[in-house]
């Protein structure tokens, strides 16, 4: 059996799909699938209060943009996104407008003190991998924002904190908790983690700001949280390098049985290859014997020619609304049947 080679990029929300469902990690990453057409509300109007912060502080810097001019970009943010027309929730809504232009004002009452917008972290090898984040708004810190606790812990360890705060802007309404804590604080800690390793230094402080619900969730980052994390990390990364083959990558346990609409599968873009791979008439061990193989193929000058023949032949492609590119080549052989790989495998031998 071949060892495959991981080598994607990961971050924070990687980590936390591959804990959610490490299948859906492995259709995103490892064979690059190309995304099913899925709810795109959400997100996009998720995008234009950020876009309207970004005008706000980064367009306009010196002589910010007026609340005026600022809700008529948001308008047609708004509609060049179809949210007024086509782009509706699964139950075929309109999202409110009123609440997302709601999320905005919140957002500017913070007066945030901005140094940066939309700061970019890349670390080229976190054991083995790329890792980067993205931060939406990196702040200048002053005394205000630690308490007497903090200032003691930062004043005994001046080399360690910056003079720096981090922001992340949340317009998901209720914010995950777990044992009485919110669980997005990792997300946080992914960030001092990011800012430690580049820099050598943690913020002072960093801030989820959960639009919606006018909340701020706030963390004070500490060496033994950045300790943990990179203890995580080593563990994610090492058994993401375990993995030999597609059976390995563990599908969401939140998954109900022939309901891909639940928990972590009602966001997931790619339902369909997913329920193809478990609708496969073929064994587990049969799926791996076979990937095996056509991995050792993929090493070989002819693997071209044989994904061509695949892709000449698309009626053997059980799903053919399934975008399938030269990248899926792995990924094709989950939606044929053994007899059909056995049949491509013939008409090679002719
Ligand atoms: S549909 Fe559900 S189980 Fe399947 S890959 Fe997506 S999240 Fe995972």
């Amino acid at each position: 059996m071949t060892k495959m080679a991981y080598n994607f990029t990961l971050s924070y929300s990687t980590l936390s799909t591959f804990k959610e469902c490490q299948r859906q990690t492995y259709f995103y990453k490892v064979v690059k699938l190309s995304p099913e057409k899925s709810i795109t509300a959400y997100g996009n109007a998720g995008d234009v209060p950020h876009k309207m912060f970004e005008k706000h502080y980064q367009d306009y810097k010196d002589n910010k943009i007026s609340i005026g001019e600022l809700r008529i970009i948001f308008n047609e943010l708004w509609s060049s996104y179809k949210l007024d027309t086509t782009n509706k929730d699964p139950f075929f809504r309109l999202l409110p407008k009123e609440v997302y232009w709601d999320c905005v004002k919140v957002g500017l009452s913070k007066n945030i003190n901005v140094k940066t917008m939309e700061y970019k972290y890349y670390l080229n090898d976190i054991y083995g991998f790329p890792f980067i984040g993205y931060v939406d708004v990196i702040g200048n810190a002053s005394e205000k924002d630690n308490t007497e606790e903090e200032l003691k812990i930062i004043n005994k360890n001046k080399n360690l904190y910056s003079d720096e705060l981090v922001y992340d802007w949340k317009t998901n309404t209720t914010p995950p908790m777990e044992n009485g804590e919110y669980t997005q604080k990792k997300q946080l800690i992914n960030y001092s983690y990011l800012s430690y390793k580049k820099t050598g230094k943690l913020p002072r402080k960093c801030y989820l700001i959960y639009l919606k619900k006018d909340l701020i969730v706030e963390y004070f980052p500490t060496l033994e949280d950045i300790n943990k994390f990179d203890i995580e990390l080593k563990q994610i990364t090492q058994e993401i390098n375990s993995k030999k083959s597609f059976k390995d990558w563990i599908p969401s346990s939140t998954r109900a049985k022939d309901n891909y609409s639940k928990g972590v599968c009602f966001f997931c873009k790619y339902k369909n290859a997913c329920k193809k791979a478990d609708e496969q008439k073929i064994t587990l061990d049969q799926i791996v014997d076979l990937e095996a193989d056509y991995m050792l193929k993929t090493q070989h000058p002819e693997a071209y020619k044989i994904w061509s023949q695949i892709e000449q032949n698309k009626s053997l492609i059980k799903n053919d609304s399934l975008h399938l590119n030269t990248v899926n080549q792995n990924a094709a052989f989950y939606y044929l049947t053994l007899d059909e790989m056995l049949q491509i495998e013939a008409e090679k031998m002719l």
